[in-house]
């Protein structure tokens, strides 16, 4: 019998990824076909599984929305397929988001549907901003309006008189942007007193989320002279001075400023976790690809060679490959029974923990000569045999380390790195907004970056913003082509540079405070 279709219409809250529900993120996680839009984090659609369909039902930069009908239609047609299909919408489904539309339009097709409720960009704002929608004290009700009806001649109409004499009310008006002088002004000549306190808080929960608080006499203004752009929410209403006590997202270290990574995209995640957790808005602008390395020898082969006293790893990628090597030859990490484990970084430690391995060894300072310095004390390694895993890079300061103590190091390329080639867009987005830092991970993410932007753009760039460097060796790099002032991270790992960020971000007016290498 042929499989049944269903289609699940899942709010994906207003903005910051992590609001959206298990449920929905289960469903997500499940679906073979997914139609999402533009406020909807395109994040999410990372949850995936590697062959779903996505598609696109929102409105391209310049170009028109693929329409209503249309989004019905296709929802109808792959539901009738057999497929399991999230409409993935931004907030709530049935909060001013056409969700029931599309349910009804399932239901005369006789298509299974279920809706799965989100956060709405009332509540995502209310929240983040600090601003409550109802209080013990001084609101009884809220109202949730559209201001969209003013240009939409079908729509009903709001009857902004009534609400304008409504008390002890907060009231939300979603889609205004374009339309909030006239609300104002209709709100205002209704009866709403003047001082009457106004908020407007665009991309809310977004790192980029930013906060108006005045009264609705000054509230168009405050648009204006702010350049505030939709998505924005406006909270009319007696609690909008709590913003300044409970407005705790804008308040993280980072909030707000622009980050750019040069990383190898898929060794980014957990740096773009722990500047996405301090409030940053990452650019990802990596320059660095990386691929699996055909070894000629086999991983079994090699083994059977060598009886192995130690394996170095130095990092996450190095991991990563050589458990895929393994898995391709249909063994896991019982082949390293018996051997010593090292690594270098903590990433590098986290990735072998993950394949159930706890290294022997981790040097305090994350650098290949305190690996050797340190290992060196501890063990002898004269006559050590030691199987090194590594990158495609020719000089490897570790191998000659452990060379020169006497070990027998074998070296194994499990990776190869390449430039990476940002497409025209991702450039001249990177060249056209300002960077507030530019992080360099590595000596070859210099290079790279170079290469792609070409020696006067990337001083221009480099020279107008903060940039660090994971160590001196890659600071070096970036003094030697020119930059004027980089800063180095204390501790030469990912988490150290974010934490060198939140220093130099928070006490960037103590410049006396700062490590600089001119
Ligand atoms: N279904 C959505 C609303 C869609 S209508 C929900 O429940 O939130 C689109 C309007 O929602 C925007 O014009 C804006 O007023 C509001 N909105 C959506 N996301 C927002 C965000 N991140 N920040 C501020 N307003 C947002």
């Amino acid at each position: 019998m042929k499989k049944k279709g269903i289609v699940y219409l899942v709010g994906a809250g207003p903005g910051d990824a992590g609001l959206i529900t298990v449920k929905g993120l289960n469903r997500l996680r499940e679906a073979d076909v997914v139609l999402h839009d533009n406020l909807a984090n395109s994040i999410l659609l990372t949850e995936c599984k590697s062959d779903c369909e996505k598609i696109f039902v929102g409105k391209e930069a310049g170009l028109h929305h693929v329409t209503q009908d249309k989004t019905t239609e296709l929802l109808i047609n792959k539901a009738k397929k057999g497929k399991k299909v999230v409409r993935l919408k931004g907030g709530d489904p049935l909060i001013f988001g056409r969700g029931s539309e599309e349910a009804i339009a399932l239901q005369k097709a006789g298509i299974d549907f279920e809706i799965i409720p989100g956060v709405t960009a009332a509540s995502g704002a209310s929240a983040y901003a600090g601003i409550p929608l109802t209080h013990r004290n001084l609101v009884a009700q809220t109202v949730f309006v559209t201001a969209h009806e003013q240009s939409d001649k079908t729509a009903p109409k709001v009857d902004w008189h009534s609400l304008a004499k409504m008390k002890n009310t907060t009231l939300v008006i979603y889609m205004g942007v374009s339309q909030i002088q006239s609300v104002t002004e209709k709100l205002i000549t209704a009866g709403m007193s003047e001082n009457t306190s106004a908020s407007v808080i665009e991309n809310a929960t977004l790192n980029s989320q930013r906060t108006f608080v005045t009264t609705i006499k000054e509230l168009s203004k405050t648009v204006e002279s702010n350049n505030v752009k939709p998505p924005a929410i406006f909270i009319i209403g007696p609690t909008g001075d709590s913003y300044k006590q409970m407005g705790w997202f804008e308040n993280k270290p980072l909030h707000g400023k622009r980050i750019v990574c040069t990383r190898a995209e898929d060794q980014s995640q957990s740096l773009f976790n722990l500047l996405n957790e301090k409030g940053t808005v990452v650019v990802p602008f990596s320059t660095i690809k990386t691929k699996l390395s055909i070894p000629k020898m086999k991983i079994k082969t090699l083994f059977l060679k060598h009886k192995f006293d130690w394996i170095v790893f130095s990092s996450e990628n190095g991991v990563r490959y050589f458990y895929e090597l393994l898995r391709n030859e249909i063994l896991d990490s019982r082949l390293l029974s018996g051997i010593k484990v090292a690594a270098i970084g903590s990433g590098t430690g986290k990735k072998l923990n993950e394949h159930g391995i706890q290294p022997d060894f981790v040097p305090k300072n994350f650098t290949s000569e305190s690996l050797v310095k340190e290992l060196s004390k501890k063990v002898n390694l004269k006559g050590k045999n030691i199987l090194r895993v590594k990158g495609n890079f020719l000089n490897d300061p570790l191998t000659e380390g452990l060379s020169s103590c006497g070990a027998k190091v074998t070296t194994y390329e499990v990776y190869k790195t390449f430039k990476a080639k940002p497409d025209k867009h991702t450039i001249k987005d990177l060249l056209n907004k300002k960077a507030d830092a530019v992080l360099f991970t590595s000596m070859s993410t210099v290079t790279n970056f170079f290469d792609i932007l070409g020696n006067n753009k990337s001083l221009a760039l480099l020279n107008n913003s903060i940039t660090l460097a994971i160590g001196p060796v890659t600071a070096e790099e970036l003094n030697r082509r020119g930059v004027k002032k980089v800063c180095i991270s204390k501790v030469h790992t990912i988490d150290g540079m974010v934490e060198e960020l939140v220093r130099i971000i928070t006490y960037s007016k103590d410049k006396h405070k700062l490590v600089f290498k001119d």
